[in-house]
């Protein structure tokens, strides 16, 4: 009677605006039960297409497995986009409960025996189907998620591949939690004014508040390992001894001797990865990673990065004579060591741009950065952004928008810009409805998140702008999406590729055009002042050398780690040490990571062999944005259409590097990238 009187919102048609999910009718205590409905009915959905007795089609299976599991989908959705955005302990107390079980659900569907086969049997016959392009990518993309997954191995190898799936998952865990542990230990305190020589407010604050956590009395001050606190330390504390510490203690993390030595932790995890790629078929770890990324190759992936490594080491030279000088003024050793470079480099931006962004701020108001962002959409693909009130939704201060283009209405748009404790930190997009083009057709419903602090008046620095502006990138490739199949949607392409439509996207919050007309005072209402624009700019190549090498270090390094033949022992620090030799990582800049606390690559397997994709990515919005730089125009209209064709309406429809040269005419080129960097000259 209770349920009948008291029905699950979550498992009723979703009858709402839009189809939103009824945020005003659902608590907590409704995920687990319709978890427990919503499982088992896509595990039934699995059945009875492996069950049929006709012969596999495209249609009847393949088609059929991307439509299945949509009540799930859109309770997981719902569930996940809450749990970032406004948890609660009874929602976090679920997440623990249903963590192994969707790992379990997972693994259940790729491990279908009867589904796998169908796939199978089509995809060995996909020539001779008569599909159309997108139908053959959906096959092949569907059949490599099970064949990665291993659902193409023998019952030997799936147990074999299951204990090193597991071996994994438990070395992972622990990797990470060394480094948590090897932090949580150190703690320094600074134990007067002149142990706080050089620190802004903004660092003792934080300081102030680790010590307080760490529940030493008021006004003590304690600086930790996290790089919220260590790299800002590193960066003003005038104290040379100090930074040593701090710096040494950073690079030891995960590397003492002891129980928490990574070293052995990170061999194993390379020795049990080298299994993995061979019980799949790869001669390494690398050529299994890299052969579901738009890279391809570990060759291709080592030749953009050593194009940035010799330019970065030759401007680095110059940089480095630049800071030598300032040392020399002030008293300090030459050479200069690493614990010195951000430092003095500190000393000479200052001087050098005199940029201030309390100067800055005021210009950039958070109601006229959205208008900004809009307004940059409406001009590249038409599409207008209207405001809806009144509708419910998690949180008052989430707000929604009906996204139209030629007055069609073709996606919702969710933007939840504040930073609260119900959310996680940082920013990210998020759906919570997929694009689809399956019966009839579904519209995206896409969510931004941001943490900017709450008030009367929000400002916002100009990296928040740049924040603002990629996540909204990410948010139009999920909006803009124009495919049939849901697996083809969206954001859901190539690792290495994901973040061309978020990083091209911020190009346009540093258009003159576009700060002319949006960056306005929130008093006065005056225009940015050019001059203010100009400093704006010229900072930002400002010691690229020194980033561009403390992050291509450790990606080379990844890849040559994980691009050891299967079988290949590794002593991880011995391995370290001969790589930096090497490549000559110059002593004075280091590197952003060392494989003793490079979660990166251990705490999980998302950027094994894959750390370069941040700049893979930087390559593609940089090359790609010179598309409109070439056509003299930032909203040149053919450029605009066919990046909208070939990139943000397009999903995973498409090879990449095929969408690529679509919307280019030519494969990517790195000098633009390395150009904007200030690595080569302009
Ligand atoms: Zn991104």
């Amino acid at each position: 009677m209770r349920d009948e009187l008291h029905p699950n919102p979550l498992l009723q048609t979703w009858d709402t605006p839009y189809g939103l999910p009824p945020f005003d009718r659902v608590a907590a205590e409704h995920f687990l039960p319709a978890f427990e409905v919503a499982m088992p009915a896509h595990l039934a959905e699995l059945d009875a297409i492996a069950a049929q007795t006709e012969p596999p089609s495209f249609a009847n299976t393949v088609a059929a497995f991307d439509g299945t599991g949509r009540l799930l989908k859109q309770v997981e959705l719902l569930f996940s986009n809450l749990c970032s955005s406004e948890t609660s302990p009874a929602l976090q107390a679920i997440e623990r409960d249903m963590a192994p079980r969707q790992a379990a659900h997972d693994s259940a569907i790729y491990m279908h025996a009867g589904l796998f086969a169908r796939i199978d049997a089509l995809y060995r016959d996909r020539a001779g189907l008569g599909l159309d392009a997108e139908q053959l990518r959906l096959l092949e993309r569907v059949h490599l998620d099970f064949v990665r997954a291993g659902a193409k191995l023998d019952a030997a190898a799936k147990t074999r591949y299951a204990a090193v799936m597991s071996e994994l998952a438990e070395l992972c865990t622990q990797f990470s939690q060394h480094v948590l542990a090897d932090e949580a230990a150190f703690a320094l305190e600074l134990q007067s004014e002149a142990d706080l020589a050089g620190l802004p407010e903004f660092v003792r604050a934080a300081a102030r508040n680790a010590a307080s956590q760490r529940g030493l009395p008021e006004g003590s001050h304690v600086i930790t390992l996290s790089p919220s606190i260590a790299e800002p330390f590193l960066t003003f504390s005038a104290r040379r001894d100090l930074r040593e510490t701090i710096w040494r203690e950073r690079v030891a993390r995960g590397a003492h001797a002891s129980e928490r030595d990574n070293r052995p932790v990170a061999a194993r995890i390379v020795a049990l990865r080298q299994q993995q790629a061979a019980i799949h078929g790869y001669a390494n770890y690398a050529d299994y990673e890299l052969a579901d990324r738009m890279a391809g190759t570990p060759a291709a992936v080592l030749g953009l990065l050593e194009q940035a490594w010799q330019p970065a080491l030759d401007k680095a030279a110059e940089d480095r004579l630049v800071l030598e000088a300032k040392a020399r003024t002030l008293g300090l050793p030459t050479p200069i060591a690493a614990w010195d470079w951000r430092y003095l480099a500190e000393l000479v931006r200052q001087e050098q741009y005199q940029l201030d962004d309390a100067e800055l701020k005021p210009y950039f108001t958070l109601e006229n950065m959205l208008a900004a962002m809009f307004d940059c959409a409406g001009r590249l693909f038409g599409l207008e952004f209207v405001e809806q009130h009144g509708i419910p939704l998690y949180h008052p201060d989430a707000r929604l928008w009906e996204v139209r283009r030629q007055g069609q209405l073709i996606g919702v748009f969710i933007g939840d810009n504040f930073a609260r404790p119900s959310k996680r930190s940082g920013a990210w997009m998020s759906i919570f409805r997929s694009q689809s083009g399956l019966a009839g057709g579904t519209l995206p419903i896409v969510i931004n998140n941001n943490n900017f602090a709450k008030a009367d008046t929000t400002l916002l620095s100009f990296d928040d702008v740049r924040t603002l502006f990629h996540e909204f990138g990410h948010g139009l490739h999920g909006l803009l999406s124009q495919v049939r199949y849901e697996r083809l949607a969206g954001t859901q392409v190539l690792r290495d590729f994901v973040e061309l439509p978020s990083q091209i996207f911020e190009n346009w919050a540093e258009e003159e055009q576009v700060l002319q007309k949006h960056a306005r005072h929130y008093q006065s209402g005056e225009a940015i002042p050019a001059a203010l624009l100009a400093k704006l700019r010229a900072a930002r190549q400002f010691d690229q050398a020194w980033a561009t090498i403390q992050y291509v270090g450790p990606a080379l390094i990844d890849m040559a780690l994980h691009a050891l033949p299967n079988g290949t022992p590794v002593d991880i620090a011995a391995f370290e040490a001969e790589q930096c030799a090497r490549l000559g990582v110059p002593s004075d800049i280091g590197q952003r990571h060392y494989l003793s606390h490079f979660g990166h690559l251990f705490a999980g397997p998302w950027y094994a062999a894959g750390y370069y994709v941040y700049m893979w990515a930087e390559v593609l919005d940089a090359d790609g944005y010179e598309a409109f730089v070439e056509a003299g125009d930032p909203f040149d209209a053919a450029t605009a259409e066919r990046l909208f064709t070939h990139i943000y309406s397009a999903g995973n429809k498409q090879d990449p590097a095929a969408a690529y040269r679509a919307f280019r005419g030519r494969d990517p080129e790195v000098a633009p990238m390395l150009k904007k960097r200030g690595l080569i000259a302009a």
